[in-house]
C-alpha cells in the first residue's frame, strides 16, 4: 500500500515479517523531518542500481586483471566508476571498491604506513572519526595515535598548535576531515604541515564530499596525498567508500632499491590499490559501484551544484532562527551542512534527553559530544543537526526558518509532551508537502 512508488512485490510474497518493517520504514522515513547530518535520500535511479543483479556477480581484481571469468560488463561498470570519480573530484588516481568508510580508512592506512607508525587526527570527542585513532578502535591498536584537539576559545582548529604538535611528535599521516564540525577546513595548511614534517596527508572529506563537488566547500586537491569519501553522505550515493589519490609516493624511500622496485616503491596508486585488494577485502560489491557511477554522474550535474549550495543557505538560516531564540551554538554558526547545538546553557548532559523530544516530535537528529564536553560520550550536552535530507525534499529558506522555531521551542520545553505531540501533527503535515520518491 504505502510503497506505492517503491514496490517490493517480492518480498511482500517470500517474507512479511521483513516486508512488515520495510513498509513502515518507509512511512517514517516519509513522515519525519531527518536532521542526521550523515545521511540522505538517494534518487531511484541510485536505489535500483544498488538493487540490481550485479549483487550476483564476483569480480575479485580489478578492471582487466581479475580472478573470475565473466567479466565483460563489470569491467566497464567499474572502469566507468573510476573514471567519473576522477573527473568529480580532479583526482589523479580513484579506487571505488571500499566497502565503507571505515575499511577505506583501513585500506589507506595499510597502504602507508607499518605497526606502530604514529597517526595524527582529531580527538574523538572534539568531532574526529573513530578510524582517526581513538583508543577503541583498530587504528590505535595498530598505531600510535597523538591526536589534536580544537582551540578551547574558539572552538575550532587553531592550525598553529597543529602545527607544532605535529613538530613535536611528528607523525607518519595527518588527518584532517570530520564527523562534527560545523567550519571550513583548510586542507592546503594541513598538507604545508604534513610537508614539513615528512608526514602523509590525508584528508577524509566524508561528511562534505557533496559540498566539494558542489563547489560550496575548498577541495583537498591537488595537494593532499590521499583523500576518503563515504558516498552516502551529501554525496548522496549508495552505501560505500572510494579513495583518491595522486599517482605518486612523494614519501618513498627508494635508496638501494634497483630501478624496476624503485618505480613500483613510488607507486603510490598501486599501493592503494593492493591494499584494498587483496589487502583488506574480496569481492568487490559490483552492485554498489555501479550505484556509485550513477550517483558521480548525478553529481556532476549543475542540479547538483544548486543543491550543495542551498544545503549551506538552509544551514545558514536554520542556525540564525536558532540563534535567534536563544539557542547556542558549538563557534556561533555553521559554514557547511551541520549545527551542533551547545545544550550546556539549558543543561549538561541532556543530548540524549533532548534527541529523545525532538523524536518525539517527528525531528530525527542524534546526540553529539560537544568540544571540551563537561559530561561523558554516553551522555553528552550537545545535539547534531544538519540539511541533507530536508534539501534533498526541496525544503528552502522558509521551511528552514518554522523548523528552527519548531527545534527551539522543543528544546527549551524539553518536557511538555503535548508540545511534543503537536508539533508531531505540524511536522507531518509540513512532510507531505515535500514527498521524496
Ligand atoms: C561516516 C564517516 C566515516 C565512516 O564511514 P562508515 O561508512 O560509517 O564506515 C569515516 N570518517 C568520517 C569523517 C565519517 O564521517
Amino acid at each position: 500500500m504505502m510503497s506505492e512508488n517503491i514496490p517490493y512485490d517480492a518480498i511482500e510474497k517470500k517474507d512479511s515479517e521483513i516486508f512488515k518493517y520495510l513498509n513502515l520504514e518507509v512511512e517514517r522515513q516519509k513522515e519525519v523531518l531527518n536532521m542526521i547530518p550523515s545521511e540522505n535520500y538517494v534518487s531511484k535511479a541510485v536505489l535500483e542500481a544498488s538493487g540490481s543483479i550485479l549483487t550476483n556477480k564476483y569480480a575479485e581484481g580489478y578492471p582487466g586483471k581479475r580472478y573470475y571469468q565473466g567479466m565483460s560488463n563489470v569491467d566497464e561498470i567499474e572502469k566507468i566508476a573510476i573514471e567519473r570519480a576522477k573527473k568529480l573530484f580532479g583526482a589523479e588516481h580513484a579506487n571505488v571498491q571500499p566497502y565503507s568508510g571505515s575499511p577505506a580508512n583501513a585500506a589507506i592506512y595499510y597502504a602507508l604506513l607499518k605497526p606502530g607508525d604514529k597517526i595524527m587526527g582529531m580527538r574523538l570527542d572534539m568531532g574526529g572519526h573513530l578510524t582517526h585513532g581513538h583508543n577503541v578502535n583498530f587504528s590505535a591498536r595498530f598505531y600510535k595515535s597523538t591526536p589534536y584537539v580544537l582551540d578551547k576559545e574558539t572552538q575550532m582548529l587553531d592550525m598553529d598548535e597543529i602545527r607544532k604538535l605535529a613538530i613535536r611528535e611528528k607523525p607518519k599521516l595527518i588527518i584532517s576531515g570530520y564527523t562534527a564540525y560545523p567550519r571550513k577546513i583548510p586542507f592546503k595548511e594541513f598538507h604545508e604541515i604534513a610537508e614539513e614534517v615528512g608526514a602523509y596527508s590525508m584528508a577524509d572529506i566524508s561528511h562534505i564530499s557533496g559540498l566539494i563537488v558542489g563547489g560550496v566547500h575548498p577541495s583537498p586537491f591537488p595537494f593532499t596525498d590521499v583523500v576518503m569519501t563515504t558516498t552516502h553522505k551529501t554525496l548522496r550515493g549508495p552505501r560505500g567508500a572510494i579513495i583518491l589519490s595522486k599517482k605518486e609516493d612523494r614519501l618513498a624511500n627508494v635508496e638501494g632499491l634497483d630501478e624496476k622496485k624503485a618505480k613500483r616503491a613510488k607507486n603510490l596508486a598501486l599501493k592503494i590499490d593492493r591494499a584494498v585488494f587483496p589487502g583488506l577485502q574480496g569481492g568487490p560489491h559490483m552492485n554498489v559501484i555501479a550505484a556509485k557511477a550513477v550517483a558521480f554522474e548525478e553529481a556532476m550535474t549543475p542540479e547538483f551544484k544548486d543543491y550543495a549550495k542551498q544545503v549551506v543557505t538552509n544551514a545558514k538560516v536554520l542556525a540564525e532562527t536558532l540563534l535567534d531564540n536563544g539557542v547556542k551554538l558549538v563557534t556561533g554558526g555553521t559554514d557547511n551542512h551541520l549545527i551542533l547545538i551547545d545544550l550546556t546553557p539549558i543543561g549538561v548532559g541532556i543530548g540524549k534527553e533532548v534527541a529523545v523530544a525532538l523524536e518525539n516530535a517527528g525531528i530525527v537528529a542524534n546526540m553529539n559530544t560537544i568540544p571540551y564536553d563537561p559530561s561523558t560520550p554516553f551522555k553528552p550536552s550537545g545535539l547534531r543537526i544538519g540539511t541533507p535530507l530536508l534539501t534533498t525534499r526541496g525544503m528552502k529558506e522558509e521551511e528552514m526558518q518554522i523548523i528552527g522555531e519548531w527545534i527551539s521551542r522543543i528544546i527549551l520545553n524539553r518536557k511538555d509532551a503535548a508540545l511534543q505531540k503537536k508539533t508531531k501533527e505540524e511536522v507531518k503535515a509540513l512532510c507531505e508537502k515535500f514527498p521524496f520518491y
